[in-house]
Order: C-alpha cells, then sequence, then structure tokens
C-alpha cells in the first residue's frame, strides 16, 4: 500500500490531473506533475510542476526518482516514456491499456477479437485505400485519425456518397495521417459512459451509467441516473468490468457506449484515465471517479459509489466566454448547483474551461434547472 503522505507523480496537466489532485489531497497525499508547457490547470494545485517534453530523459528520470508511484491524466503518452519511467517507478495503468487505448486501430482489433460489440469498422493509410474504406462501409460514415483525436477533433462525417468523392482532398485535409479508421455512423437512441476502477488484485468498483449528450462530437452533459432500464445498466456496467480485467486495468477505464435502436449497447471508445462524464460523481456520488482513481493505484480499499440523487454535469467550453467572463450569478445562486472552473487562461472555442453540477430530487426538473442556468450564460 503506497500510503498517505506519499508522493504521486502525474503524465499531463489539464483538469483531470487538476480534480485528481484535489481528491488526493484531502487523503493527505503529495503530487507532482508532468507536462511539457506550463503553467498548467493540474500545476497549479500541485506540490511542484516540471515543465519538459516527453523525449527529455532526464527530466523523465528525475520526475520518477522524485515520487512514489505514476499515473496519467492523458493517454498520448509514447510508449517509450512508459518504459524509461516503468524502470524507476510503478506506473498505472500501466503500458497494455495505454497502448491500447491509446489508438483507435488497436482498440476496434481488440474489441473485436475479445468478442466485445463495437461499430462496423475498416482501415485506411492512403487516399486510395480510404475511398475503399468508405465505399465498404457505406453512408452515413465518419472518418477518425487513429491517434491523437480527443472532443471530435481529427473526425469528419461523410453523409453521403457525393461527400466522399474526393478522397484526395480528405485525406489532404486530414493531415495525410499514418492511419484512420472508418467507422458506420450508428442511429443510436442514447450515448452511455460507465467509469471502472480496478486494483492490482483485481477488485473493481463501478460508478453509475451515465447518459451523455454531445454537441458536435463534444460532451455537453451528462444525466445520472441514465433514462435506461436497469437491465442497461447492468450490462454497462458489465461490459466496463470485462473490459478492466482484459486490459488488466490498475486506476480507471471509462467506456463510451452507444445503446442502438434493438436495445443493444456497443462499444465506442475507451479511456484508461478520469473521463470527463465523470465529473459530476464529484457531488453526486459518496466516492468520486478521482478519489475512486487514487484509491486504485494507492491499493486503499475503495469508497461506496453510492449515487446521492439525480445528477446532471454541464460543460463550459471556451464559446461561453464570447463575451468575456460569463454572468455566474444564478448558478451561484441556485443552492443545489456547484461551479468547476479550471482557470485555464485563454477561452478558446471548444477548449473544455469549467463544468457545473446541478443536485435535485426528480432528473426531469433537475434536468431542466441545469438547461436554464446553461442558457442563462449567453
Ligand atoms: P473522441 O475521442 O473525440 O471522444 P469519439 O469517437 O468518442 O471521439 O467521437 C465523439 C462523438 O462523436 C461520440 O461521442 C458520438 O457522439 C459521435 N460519434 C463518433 N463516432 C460515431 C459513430 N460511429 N456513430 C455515431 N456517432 C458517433
Ligand atoms: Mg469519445
Amino acid at each position: 500500500m503506497i500510503g498517505p503522505g506519499s508522493t504521486i507523480g502525474i503524465l499531463g496537466g489539464g483538469q483531470l490531473g487538476r480534480m485528481l489532485i484535489l481528491a488526493g489531497r484531502a487523503l493527505g497525499y503529495r503530487f507532482v506533475v508532468f507536462e511539457p508547457k506550463g503553467p498548467c490547470a493540474a500545476g497549479m494545485v500541485a506540490d511542484r510542476e516540471v515543465n519538459a517534453e516527453y523525449s527529455d530523459e532526464a527530466a523523465l528520470t528525475r520526475f520518477a526518482e522524485s515520487v512514489d508511484i505514476i499515473t496519467l491524466e492523458f493517454e498520448n503518452i509514447p510508449a517509450e516514456v512508459i518504459d524509461t519511467l516503468s524502470a524507476i517507478k510503478p506506473v498505472m495503468p500501466g503500458k497494455q491499456a495505454l497502448h491500447i487505448c491509446q489508438h483507435r486501430q488497436r482498440e476496434k482489433d481488440f474489441l473485436k477479437s475479445s468478442g466485445l460489440p463495437c461499430v462496423p469498422f475498416e482501415y485506411a493509410d492512403s487516399a486510395e485505400s480510404l475511398k475503399a474504406a468508405v465505399t465498404a462501409i457505406g453512408f452515413p460514415c465518419v472518418i477518425k485519425t487513429a491517434a491523437f483525436g480527443y472532443d471530435g477533433k481529427g473526425q469528419i462525417k461523410l453523409n453521403a456518397e457525393h461527400e466522399s468523392e474526393d478522397c484526395d482532398y480528405l485525406w489532404d485535409f486530414l493531415g495525410k495521417p499514418p492511419r484512420v479508421v472508418v467507422e458506420k455512423w450508428i442511429h443510436h437512441i442514447g450515448e452511455f459512459s460507465v467509469v471502472c476502477a480496478r486494483k492490482a488484485d483485481g477488485s473493481k468498483s463501478t460508478l453509475p451509467m451515465a447518459e451523455n449528450v454531445h454537441v458536435d462530437h463534444i460532451l455537453h452533459a451528462s444525466i445520472v441516473p441514465a433514462r435506461v432500464t436497469g437491465a442497461t445498466r447492468r450490462a454497462g456496467e458489465a461490459l466496463a468490468c470485462k473490459i478492466a480485467d482484459l486490459l488488466d486495468v490498475v486506476g480507471l477505464i471509462a467506456v463510451e457506449l452507444f445503446l442502438d435502436e434493438s436495445g443493444q449497447l456497443i462499444v465506442n471508445e475507451m479511456a484508461p484515465r478520469p473521463h470527463n462524464s465523470g465529473h459530476y460523481t464529484i457531488e453526486g456520488c459518496f466516492t468520486s471517479q478521482f478519489e475512486q482513481h487514487i484509491r486504485a493505484v494507492t491499493d486503499l480499499p475503495f469508497g461506496s459509489t453510492e449515487l446521492h440523487g439525480p445528477t446532471v454535469m454541464i460543460n463550459l467550453l471556451g464559446d461561453v466566454w464570447e463575451k468575456g467572463e460569463p454572468d455566474w450569478s444564478a448558478l451561484l445562486n441556485d443552492p443545489r448547483c456547484k461551479l468547476h472552473l479550471y482557470d485555464k487562461g485563454e477561452a478558446r472555442p471548444g477548449r473544455k474551461m469549467g463544468h457545473f453540477t446541478v443536485m435535485g430530487d426528480e432528473i426531469e426538473e433537475t434536468l431542466k434547472r441545469a438547461n436554464r442556468h446553461f442558457s442563462e450564460l449567453f
């Protein structure tokens, strides 16, 4: 067990790291953040922030030597970095989970070979093979770069055949990536996610399934409890647990799901770290995803993930700052609403700047109140 008072190193300096640290601090842990460019949102609440490139081996070594264990809040960490670090200190969730989840082709291959439900897909590595892949999948479909995509970046949706006519142009537009995945666009009736925490001994704890609303491929809102049957909720939790076991995760894994018209859950993608759709757990659950992650990697017992009641989380993207600092008074005057700001500086459109969480006694009323607060910001 890595007891309170120990130091946890975090790779990545965004808001996920920031909220991990705020949860871990309450348990008495210390934190060092590794992030190429500073000052960063996580570094501001850490004991120390290291600003160096992932290619700087000396800096990585000094970072590893200054902490007891290492975890991450960002999955695009090169495999060599994990090798360098894990020779010095334990790195969680570990190389396998990271390697698979950071690349859409490996992720899809893993799902398919494990017999888990996933969307029909093809790969391409040239304009020519893109044309063939799009033809094979049909319309509508979505092209996604295999690596470094997030919040809908590196994605193009094609609605009809004429949109795919110029695959040379599409290929250039994507920046001639080494590889893309072409997926069938699923006419889902909803999107959901389950965050599962797992310890080295294989014990697991899932957080309540969230129902997620996306706008322009970016998460807008999470609604909990998800408005689905108990059987669907249990099926989602079982999928997340199975994936956590297969990938031998230590820490968190978030599993994003589509629910299709026949009532079947399909795995969209996975992230081996805290997830935006789990932010609601800070107020909504007895133990948050962030605290559960700290407990998993330090081998403390899990806390209860019991839901306090209907909870809605809404993201605050940079777009909300279009006319300057928003007026938070309606949010702050609601005694059952909590505002989180990440202190990230410049509010660019699409950039995740904060979120707010609304609690209530009944889910539809809670959702209405959350939507009203959101619309009042513009
Ligand atoms: P990211 O890494 O950006 O989260 P995702 O693959 O999860 O990438 O895509 C973002 C969002 O775009 C999804 O949550 C969903 O709303 C939509 N989307 C992506 N792929 C599909 C698909 N095959 N069918 C339907 N919707 C999709
Ligand atoms: Mg996603």
